[in-house]
């Protein structure tokens, strides 16, 4: 069979490679760490789990609107207006106090944020349109992009900037051809999160450009660990950055910016939220009428609508109490500060305390490539973790600290023990 031109020139992810790799090791009896997959490794809350099992005995098994069920539609809007309302009254730093305000009509339901982002693109994205996507990135955008014979324009970022993209570097990637631009705040792999000051700046920027469409991948927003960064590591590129980290980390979202309203995209999905990878609901929201009826015709011709059972469950999640984030929040955090501190003794990693997500992306070049440095660990320390080259980022290596306390201590310790012999401490 000829395959199309079009997915012959697909990457493959290199994350689940990675971890396919590892779960091979472990089946012929290698003890191996895997801290290379993002997902959180607790269980669906119990209320949600019995949401879905009410779902299938109500018969929640027939085909559902395009768009997704109303009342979950309505529950996305409620539960995005509440989190903006709630930073909002947190970011010291903003000057004016309305956001976007959603309904449940603004809202697109598909099976997870993934889709949503590859609707959004396919809608979007003519053959030789600008994406412009800061550096390093989600696996998966450059590669969605190339489906819609779209050109991406990669920006780097730099570790002296957290890896946050500037209103300078912005405004010099920005060309007449620009469609879209992607941003993800909470970012995977870096785990940065932009300060309302500086997606304020930014968008005083994309002001100048009215025909550029944001997308906001907002998939981390529940995992910002605000204002717990106020111990020194044992690591003298820390110093500077936890200085600057004693202000107030909110949740900031590009829907604080409503003279961005009618070509804002929003993502978002219970996903990494409520530790609910598997039922794959997502979605994106926008105020643009005629961008997410185009994404509802193109959704109804790929996939009708996601699964009946798993929106029921998300509805459950999104209205049911949130004592379960906040837990899973506090534990990711507890985790976080654990893999900073063990990170810091290692030699040859150079990193930036991560603000969100689950992810810690050292800058290894002291002692080879990303990918040099991934394929030693996985060989001799026995720990599976994914090359920045993933990222567009070849100096650094992600590790997912979506593990235990004890698999992290132990991961970090046979980390330490193999780099230590190769730089020579
Ligand atoms: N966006 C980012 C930045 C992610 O890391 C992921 C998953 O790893 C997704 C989107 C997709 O999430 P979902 O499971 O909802 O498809």
């Amino acid at each position: 069979m000829q395959l199309s031109e079009r997915v012959q020139h697909i990457a493959a992810s290199q994350s689940l490679a990675m971890a396919a790799r590892a779960k091979q090791m472990k089946a012929d009896g290698i003890d191996v760490i895997s801290m290379s997959l993002g997902e959180p490794d607790m269980d669906t809350p119990e209320h949600v789990r019995r949401a879905a099992q009410e779902a299938i005995d109500n018969h929640w098994s027939h085909y559902g609107p395009v768009p997704g069920i109303p009342s979950l539609r309505e529950a996305i809007a409620a539960h995005h207006n509440k989190s903006l309302q709630q930073s909002n009254n947190t970011t010291l730093q903003q000057s004016n106090n309305t956001t976007i305000a959603f309904t449940g009509d603004d809202v697109l339901v598909s099976v997870g944020a993934k889709m949503a982002i590859f609707n959004a693109i396919q809608t979007l994205v003519n053959p030789g349109d600008e994406v412009v996507i800061p550096m390093p990135a989600w696996v998966s955008y450059t590669e969605m992009v190339k489906l819609s014979e779209g050109r991406v324009v990669p920006v780097e970022t730099s570790y002296d900037n957290d890896y946050c993209l500037t209103p300078d570097q912005l405004r010099a990637a920005l060309t007449p051809r620009t469609r879209m631009i992607i941003l993800c705040s909470p970012n995977n792999p870096t785990g940065s999160v932009y300060s309302y000051d500086q997606l304020s700046a930014l968008v005083n920027v994309l002001c100048d450009y009215p025909n550029v469409a944001i997308l906001s991948d907002e998939i981390y927003n529940a995992l910002v660990y605000n204002n717990t960064s106020i111990q020194q590591y044992n690591n003298p590129s820390l110093q500077q950055y936890n200085n600057t980290s004693l202000q107030q980390y909110n949740n900031t979202s590009f829907a604080s910016f409503p003279e961005l309203a009618d070509r804002l995209i929003i993502i978002n999905g219970v996903s990494k939220a409520y530790a609910m990878t598997g039922y794959r609901i997502g979605w994106l929201l926008s105020k643009n009428k005629d961008f997410i009826a185009a994404c509802t015709r193109l959704q109804g011709q790929q996939l009708t609508c996601a699964t009946m059972v798993a929106q029921k469950a998300a509805e459950a999640a999104l209205t049911g109490s949130q004592d379960c984030v906040a837990q899973m929040r506090r534990v990711f955090d507890e985790r976080r500060q654990l893999i900073c501190r063990l990170a810091a003794q290692i030699p040859g990693f150079k990193f930036r305390e991560p603000q969100g997500a689950f992810y810690l992306f050292p800058d290894v070049s002291a002692i080879g490539t990303g990918d040099e440095v991934a394929e030693l660990l996985l060989n001799e320390a026995h720990v599976a973790v994914v090359s920045g080259s993933a990222f567009g980022c070849p100096s650094c290596i992600r590790l997912s600290y979506a593990i235990s306390t004890s698999e992290i201590t132990e991961a970090m310790k046979r980390i330490r023990q193999v780099l230590a012999s190769r730089v020579g401490v």
